[in-house]
């Protein structure tokens, strides 16, 4: 029996929402603050309808470290999921210090001024975390996430030796739209026009945004072509995953979002500078995020499957292995389930079952913690059980 503050009411937020007032068990009490209370009301109501459960709502700025220990002190929360915006990530921790509360998230930081994503800031959180005797989370979405812990099961499970990774996330599902992002689009937009990166033989390899792909059959939706891109789940997996070769990520785009995306980025529209327009400053990236659909909207006529996995390769009992491990997820289904397209579902689900396992002490720890270092089989037992059932393919 815990409660839980769920901070960020969009696309991901409301998944939490629903999914953690779908287990009273363990959520008798759940609170969403955003900072638009609007969103937070939409959110209390659909959990009204479909859950049959009050959850209770409130206003914060959680870029505000003050006001966020207020809300924290007048909650009292056993845990804080942070579902906001990567941005917030530095301040609800701190917040989270000083009000003696576990703390989750599923996207690592990034200082709004510079389109750069590391985990060395919150990493450099460990030992206030430690010594105050609290656990902080991190990356416990999908990727991150479910895709870390595919590796740290791989890695007890599945393997003696891991050489090589390659995780591989497609979304063949249509929204209807000609241009629009899954999730945050100033975030989603920052991530993917960085250059890429991987890393091999114990060295970080740069290329050109979008040079490298290549054809990968995924599970329940077919060959797609996939984009060699940075993810922030490299850094961490780099660590924590014993003998790699090499790790690299690819993200799956159509012909027609890589040409919207030239043409964006070619006009200037995906810049994070600010520009003077009309006697005043605006920042092109936010300005195009007002314009874009947003996403937490684009689950009502989404059509078609995520398929997101690990292709992990190395040696079994001195035998060569290569699997997929993965989980395929049906925009459709998601919608019916908790209004959300499979994007939001398959971040929402995770942070919902990390924060069980926090909150029924199947994991702890003190300090500040990626998913991959904990045991994997609670968590993905659990997760079949929450929406997300995973596979394993011999390939
Ligand atoms: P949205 O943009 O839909 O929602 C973000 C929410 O956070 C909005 O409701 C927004 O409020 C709120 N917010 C923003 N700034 C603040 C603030 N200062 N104080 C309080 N609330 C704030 O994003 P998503 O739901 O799609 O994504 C949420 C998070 O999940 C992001 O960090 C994203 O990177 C992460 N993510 C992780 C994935 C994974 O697999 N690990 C995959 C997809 C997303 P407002 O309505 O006022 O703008």
């Amino acid at each position: 029996m815990s409660k839980v503050l769920i901070i960020g009411a969009g696309g991901v937020g409301g998944v939490v929402a629903h999914k953690c007032a779908g287990d009273e068990d363990t959520f008798s009490e759940v609170v969403l603050a955003s900072r638009t209370l609007s969103r937070c009301e939409k959110i209390r109501k659909q959990v009204r309808e479909l859950r049959g459960r009050e959850i209770e709502i409130a206003q914060v700025d959680a870029d505000d470290v003050q006001q966020t220990v207020a809300l924290v002190k007048r909650v009292e929360p056993d845990l804080v999921i942070n579902v906001a915006l990567p941005y917030q990530d530095l301040s609800i921790m701190d917040a989270c210090l000083e009000t003696g509360v576990h703390y989750l998230d599923t996207a690592n930081y990034e200082p709004p001024e510079e389109a750069k994503f590391e985990y060395k800031w919150q990493w450099a959180y460990h030992d206030r975390f430690e010594s105050a005797g609290l656990m902080a989370l991190l990356g416990s979405g999908f990727d991150p996430g479910v895709t870390n812990i595919f590796c740290a099961y791989a890695q007890k499970h599945l393997f003696d030796e891991i050489d090589y990774i390659d995780i591989l996330d497609c979304n063949a599902g249509e929204h209807g739209h000609p241009f629009a992002t899954n999730f945050n689009p100033e975030i989603n937009i920052r991530e993917i026009t960085q250059r890429g990166r991987y890393w091999e033989n114990g060295k970080w390899i740069e290329i050109d945004p979008m040079s490298e792909s290549w054809m990968f059959d995924f599970p329940g939706v077919g060959p797609r072509k996939a984009y060699l891109l940075y993810h922030e789940e490299l850094e961490s997996l780099v660590k924590h995953i014993d003998g790699l070769k090499r790790i690299r990520f690819w993200m799956t785009f159509g012909d027609e979002y890589i040409t919207h995306l030239r043409v964006l980025q070619n006009v200037g529209m995906t810049s994070i500078e600010p520009v003077e327009f009309q006697g005043r400053e605006i920042v092109p990236i936010q300005f195009l995020k007002a314009l874009l659909p947003d996403p937490s909207t684009l689950g009502e006529n989404y059509k078609g499957k995520t398929s997101i996995g690990c292709l992990i390769e190395g040696r079994k009992n001195g035998a060569p292995r290569k699997v997929f491990i993965y989980n395929v997820c049906d925009h459709e289904e998601c919608w019916k389930e908790v209004r959300a397209q499979a994007i939001s579902y398959t971040t929402g689900v995770p942070a919902m079952v990390g924060a069980k396992m926090v909150l029924t002490g199947k994991w702890g720890g003190k300090g500040v913690f990626n998913v991959e270092q904990l045991e994997p089989e609670p968590f993905l037992e659990e997760l079949a059980v929450r929406g997300l059932p995973w596979h394993v393919e011999e390939r």
